[in-house]
């Protein structure tokens, strides 16, 4: 049973008319444009009195698949924003209401509970929220997420509210629930278009993908090290050291800190002699390397095999993938370290007591990528980042730009702060995209690459 659709957190209303299942059977999704659905004059209104909803009922309207995508991309846009202002403010306070608002706009959602003519707005509610319900209803730690930010948004919507329409909207919504989407998902997983993109929404990385090697050639294998300490995430740093220490990485390793390697700059040639230099200081000679190991660095850059350009990791992806086992170096250590572990890393790097406290209460509240955003913050001594970090990558490039002098930071006096009150005041600036059928046969081309990396 899923209550995904709970936007009070009291899961879906059975229906007036006896029993509301999700009735996906009548939202069907076409690859050509959508061919009817779009309501004209009165029925507009009909179909959404309100501005804030209670996501009674399930869209019955035809769509395309573009159009699905977009509204999921958008509302995952705005929970990713919800999120990040629920940690980074006091919830309910003029700043944060401030912040949501100008998110809600931006991204076109209804925002103001008087505003009339926002069919269009309110109908990308209705549907993007359907869309989202499904996608994160497929296990408890994605249902527990979608929940909280929707919650988060619905109480926001509805402090907003002036008495009268709160009045008008309790009469209308009749309030009575029952939980019922995850009955809809043998449905959905019978159509071999929707299920691979569900699945990646709910572990979608939001963000440009770092294929694209705008710096290759421009790193020098030399100043990785200090490039580690100063630029890298902690995941990668991890790798670093563990790399140096052990001159070697088991499979996971080299595939994560490989691509990052490879979107950072590193040329082809560059890797085969960064790797090799460092394996042939341990158990592997050199020619067990041109056997055994070149191949798959190559293969990795798209010289090999089926010649896919793999792109590196996001955090979603190392965060709810491939887990690290005993002797792996590989995972992202908020998610997977052990609190003591992490704690004893961050006081091994110098961080304030304080400081470490606030960053172990996000990885508490599994808010993986906000802990990260805070040793950021903290690594680089700032106040405000400004980005919203969703890729090791993107880490590397904020930092670098940062220390180059190439943007401007915000430095705010550092007084204690109260509670978890502005942890890390990043603005929602989250630019998303949806991993697409592309990325699901490249999914598939990152086993088979797997298999090549997995001589350990
Ligand atoms: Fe790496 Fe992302 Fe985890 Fe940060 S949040 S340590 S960048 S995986």
């Amino acid at each position: 049973m899923c209550r995904a659709g709970a936007a009070g957190g009291r899961g879906e209303r059975q229906s007036r008319a006896g029993g509301s299942e999700f009735r996906l059977k009548k939202m069907e999704f076409s690859r050509e444009k959508r061919l009817k659905g779009r309501l004209a004059g009165d029925r507009r209104g009909d179909l959404y009195p309100h501005s804030l909803q209670f996501y009674l009922q399930p869209p019955t309207e035809n769509i395309s698949l573009a159009e699905f995508e977009n509204l999921a991309i958008d509302r995952l846009k705005l929970l990713k924003g919800v999120e990040n202002l629920g940690v980074s403010y006091v919830k309910g306070s003029d700043e944060y209401k401030t912040r949501l608002e100008r998110e809600i706009r931006k991204l076109k959602f209804p925002y103001k509970a008087l505003v009339e003519d926002d069919y269009d707005a309110r109908r990308k509610d209705h549907i993007s929220h359907f869309i989202l319900r499904l996608a994160y209803c497929q296990s408890e730690d994605l249902r527990r997420w979608f929940i909280q930010q929707e919650m988060d948004l619905f109480r926001y919507r509805f402090n907003a509210l002036t008495g009268d329409l709160v009045e008008k909207f309790l009469k209308y919504v009749n309030l009575s629930y029952g939980a019922l989407t995850a009955r809809s998902l043998p449905a959905v997983q019978a159509d071999e278009r929707l299920q691979p993109l569900l699945n990646h929404l709910s572990h979608s990385y939001v963000g440009p993908d770092y294929s694209n090697q705008k710096n290759n050639g421009k790193i020098s294998l030399e100043h990785i090290d200090a490039l580690s300490v100063k630029s890298f995430p902690l995941c990668m740093r991890q790798l670093n050291k563990a790399l140096r220490d052990n001159h070697h990485l088991r499979h996971g390793g080299r595939m994560q800190y490989g691509l990052f390697l490879k979107g950072i700059g590193l040329t082809l040639e560059q890797a085969l002699q960064f790797w090799k230099s460092e394996f042939i200081k341990g158990k592997v000679d050199a020619d067990k390397f041109d056997k055994g190991y070149a191949y798959s660095i190559r293969h990795n850059y798209g010289k090999e095999g089926k010649r896919t350009d793999y792109t590196p990791f996001s955090c979603m992806k190392i965060i709810l993938s491939n887990p690290p086992s005993q002797g792996d170096y590989h995972g992202c250590p908020f998610r997977h370290s052990d609190p003591e572990l992490l704690k004893q890393k961050l006081q091994s790097y110098k961080i304030p007591p304080t400081e470490i406290t606030q960053v172990l209460e996000l990885v508490k509240g599994m808010h993986y990528q906000l802990a990260c955003q805070k040793y950021f913050q903290l690594t680089h001594d700032v106040d405000d980042i400004g980005f919203s970090l969703n890729h090791p990558n993107q880490y590397f490039a904020e930092s670098q730009k940062l220390l180059s002098g190439g943007r401007e930071v915000k430095k705010e006096p550092s007084e204690p702060e109260s509670s978890q009150q502005k942890l890390s005041s990043q603005k929602s600036t989250n630019s998303c995209s949806i991993p697409t059928s592309s990325n699901t046969e490249a999914d598939t081309e990152l086993e088979e690459l797997d298999a090549y990396f997995a001589e350990d």
